[in-house]
């Protein structure tokens, strides 16, 4: 059977070994979001999906398990970092398919994974009424799956052991995953986005309610784990991680500094707006900056206009 079949439109899956018993499924851009879709799988006994993304992309990622020799029902666990669509909307059709799984959630995302009506009517309000002809249906996830999740939670796995922390700032139920085999980070959303137009640079983003604040204490907490290869659900694996952390928090910051001045100055959309394209094209002069990025302004705008420091 193949279930991608029932997809209409995301790219064929890219599959690339990138760690012993790692793989990373490339789901390519997708075409309501418009931001490509990296979902990993851990594989040997006890099989683990992290963020398996919509469920046209879940569907995909399926369909390649066989090249990787595994089958649904040998999955354990799946692991959303958050539950924003991109990340966790093929969740509920997974948890169907992988009739052993658990579904890992911050205790602040279960209700909304269990009954999804709630985020799907926010995401029809902002992405149109049909985004699940294109993505997929959300399905609910059966509550009787649910492990809920605590920081420094140990999931013991035959030959590795991945350890979940809290990561608040992009969405204040945010997880990541450092795994004992790789010595990887599986961050999520929880350390920038790095767009194919810009590959260099790790850009802080998060739709309201975002909390730079807490983006950036998450930023050291995660150093602190001091990763050899971070795992970016919307880019790839990357190595260079002193790097890539110092620039994820030296932007934020700034971010943050520029958007509280001009909040002070009284200033509004458009001068904000310019302030941090000037900025940002600094960092990226031949190309503009990515449109997550400039979406993410508001992020910034509705904390400190709610926080004035
Ligand atoms: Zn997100």
């Amino acid at each position: 059977m193949r279930y991608s079949a029932y997809s209409s439109s995301i790219m064929p899956v890219e599959i690339k070994e990138i760690g012993d018993q790692t793989y990373s499924f490339d789901c390519g851009r997708d075409p309501v979001f418009e931001l490509r879709q990296v979902a990993y799988i851990l594989t040997g006994e006890t099989p683990v999906i992290i963020d398996p993304g919509s469920t046209s992309a879940a569907r995909e990622i399926l369909d390649g398990c066989p090249d990787i020799g595994v089958a649904p029902g040998d999955f354990a666990y799946i692991i959303p970092t958050h539950i924003h669509l991109d990340h966790a909307g093929g969740t509920g059709f997974l948890a169907k398919v992988m009739p052993d799984a658990k579904v890992v959630l911050h205790p602040k995302g279960i209700n909304h994974m269990i009954d999804p009506a709630k985020i799907v009517q926010n995401f029809r309000a902002v992405f149109g009424p049909d985004f699940e002809d294109t993505l997929g249906p959300v399905l609910p996830v059966p509550q009787n799956t649910v492990l809920p999740a605590f920081d420094g939670q140990e999931i013991r796995l035959n030959g590795r052991t991945l350890t979940i922390y809290f990561s608040p700032g992009h969405a204040t139920h945010h997880i990541a995953v450092m795994d004992s085999l790789t010595h990887g980070l599986f961050c999520g959303d929880a350390l920038g986005y790095i767009a194919d137009e810009t590959p260099d640079i790790p850009f802080p983003v998060g739709l309201p309610p975002f909390d730079p604040e807490a983006y950036l204490e998450t930023i050291d907490k995660l150093a602190g784990l001091s990763p050899d290869i971070i795992f970016y659900a919307h880019h790839g694996a990357e190595t260079g991680v002193r790097r890539l952390l110092s620039m994820v928090k030296m932007i934020c910051a700034d971010y943050a500094r520029i958007i509280r001045q001009a909040l002070k100055a009284g200033e509004g959309h458009n001068a904000i707006n310019g302030r941090i394209r000037r900025y940002s094209a600094s960092h990226c002069p031949e190309k503009d900056i990515p449109a997550i990025v400039e979406a993410s302004i508001s992020g910034y705008v509705d904390f400190y206009g709610r926080n004035s420091r």
